[in-house]
């Protein structure tokens, strides 16, 4: 392990010297020497493996790593093991190698009074009604408020730049990213990381180390009853309330007293009737002295992100750079309507709903595949159209095309039947409202009508292409919202729980590590990777 000192001993925080902070002059002298962004992993101690990967996640991210060991009394009631919980200030110094600073603060320092009680949580930052009524909420009234509070402080003091915390804990981390004012706001990013367990399942946690060998063996049984329902859902069980008695039945039998066993929405920690996408089944049990958690995430497909907006929003890059780094499939559905729209003049079809377009829609063959690198073909009647439905008179015909009742059925239906398997992120005019309603993260992309003219000059340029002035290009796209947005079938419009984010002067690097994590706070990233399978129609 690297070397430690205490700050005092030591002029600079220099690599390979650990330094150990015991106060807050010297935590505020070593972030003032530190001259860079600071990575930081709160914990209680009690240090494993789990924290470990923490500590590795946040070397890799860059920047001088703190971890602080702080037990928080706020967090825990009367009754609750305050007294008890692992405290082992010089093995967890052991375990935080590769860590630039371990900072031990007392009570006083945090709360400035050696006995806080838990009045001191109702003067935090206010927490959403909403995520404390499931899960371990009514089990452990001012819990979270307690986290919260104690997380204010601690970032207040520290300011980091990125603050690492486990996936384990999924409800105190989904608290924290709604309510905690610095995450909220973005001062800081937070870097969420997977449940870390040990070899039978079981997550490492330090309460761990308070169970009997005999107790340890039982509390592996938590993993195993999750394992259950992940399999009854494999076998085309969705109905929450059996999937629970699942897990209960399965627990009841053995020396674990169940606390709960419940299946919630990811994001709004809401209870789900029906397993319907991704949902979190988690569990708390008691087992001898202790309480120990564990989830699952269940899902009946793979994950789906519809992505809409009006056209030259970045739309398609942002889709592709995002399906790329989840290791999704980027379904273009806009390469669909221009495939159809090619295909009628191509047959001189006029744009209208009739038995003409019938016959040429019933007898289309459209077909969708992924090149090496994840780019996709579109094929229609056996002609690969990828190149000859981006040319000018395609775009100029596709929102008359797209407008066709009869078109947008044909489409709709073979684009659900993309979204039965999922593993999908889809962009088009109508992915979260019409054709993917429950897909996992719905976002709406906007840009104002000059940046979008802007950019599908720079695009044109780019195929080789010579645009027109940009008024007519802005003129152009002002016309194409206006038909897009007032047709009758399916209409452009943001969905009412889909997140809207404007793309003007922000790069796509930056479009798309947001979008990130919006995804990973409805989708763990313990659940990655998908089986990256090409879908069926
Ligand atoms: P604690 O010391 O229990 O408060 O945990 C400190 C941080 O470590 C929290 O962000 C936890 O979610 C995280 N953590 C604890 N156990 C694990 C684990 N087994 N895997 C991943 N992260 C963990």
């Amino acid at each position: 392990m690297n070397g430690h000192a205490v700050l005092g001993n030591v002029d600079m925080p220099t690599k390979g010297a650990m330094v150990i902070l015991r106060s807050n002059s010297e935590l505020d002298q070593w972030l003032a020497a530190a001259g860079g962004p600071i990575h930081f992993v709160p914990t209680m101690g009690g240090l494993h493996r789990g924290h470990q990967q923490l500590i590795r996640a946040a070397r890799g991210a860059g920047g001088r790593v703190l971890v602080s060991v702080f037990v928080n009394p706020t967090q825990f009631a009367a009754g609750e093991d305050f007294t008890t919980y692992p405290r082992h200030p010089d093995r967890d110094i052991q375990q935080a190698a590769d860590t630039d600073a371990v900072w031990f603060p007392t009570v006083e320092h945090i709360y400035g009074d050696a006995n806080p009680d838990r009045s001191h949580a109702g003067s935090g930052p206010p927490i959403k009604p909403s995520l404390i009524q499931t899960l371990c909420g009514p089990w452990r009234p001012g819990h979270f408020e307690g986290v919260l509070m104690v997380m204010a402080r601690l970032l207040e003091r520290v300011q980091p730049a990125l603050v690492v915390m486990g996936e384990k804990d999924w409800q105190q981390l989904t608290v924290l990213r709604q309510c905690l004012p610095a995450l909220c706001e973005k001062r800081c990013r937070l870097l969420p990381v997977p449940v870390v367990r040990e070899g039978d399942g079981l997550p490492c946690s330090s309460r761990n180390s308070r169970l009997s060998p005999s107790q340890r063996r039982q509390a592996a049984l938590l993993p195993q009853a999750l394992g259950d329902a992940e399999a009854a859902v494999q076998a085309g069980e969705r109905r929450s309330a059996v999937l629970e008695q699942l897990v209960r039945a399965r627990l009841d039998a053995t020396e674990l007293r169940v606390d709960y066993a419940q299946l919630v929405h990811p994001l709004t920690l809401q209870p789900c009737p029906h397993l319907d996408g991704v949902a979190l089944l988690g569990v708390a049990v008691h087992v001898g002295p202790v309480r120990l958690l564990d989830h699952r995430f269940l899902l009946s497909r793979q994950p789906i992100i519809a992505i809409d907006g009006p056209a030259g929003t970045g739309k398609s890059t942002v889709t592709r750079l995002l399906a790329a780094r989840l290791g999704l499939l980027h379904l273009d559905t806009g390469a669909m309507y221009r495939a159809v729209a090619w295909l009628m003049l191509e047959n001189r079809q006029p744009i209208r709903s009739d038995a003409a377009l019938q016959q040429l829609l019933e007898t289309m063959e459209l077909r969708l595949a992924w090149g090496d690198h994840g780019q996709q073909v579109i094929c229609i009647n056996g002609v690969d159209v990828s190149d000859a439905i981006r040319l000018p008179r395609v775009t100029a015909t596709v929102p008359r095309v797209a407008a066709l009742p009869q078109v947008r059925q044909v489409l709709t239906r073979q684009q659900r039947a993309f979204g039965q398997q999922g593993g999908l992120v889809s962009e088009g005019r109508d992915m979260g409202t019409a054709v993917f309603p429950n897909a996992e993260l719905k976002v709406y992309l906007t840009a104002t009508a000059a940046e979008r003219a802007r950019r599908r000059a720079a695009d044109m340029t780019q195929r080789g292409q010579t645009p027109p002035p940009l008024a007519t290009l802005e003129a152009q796209i002002a016309e194409r919202d206006h038909l897009d947005r007032t047709r009758t079938e399916a209409p452009l419009r943001q969905a009412e729980d889909g997140v809207v984010v404007a793309t003007d002067g922000i790069t796509v690097e930056q479009v798309v590590d947001d979008l990130e994590e919006l995804f990973h706070q409805r989708v763990p990233r313990g659940a990655e990777p998908w089986a990256n399978t090409e879908p069926v129609a």
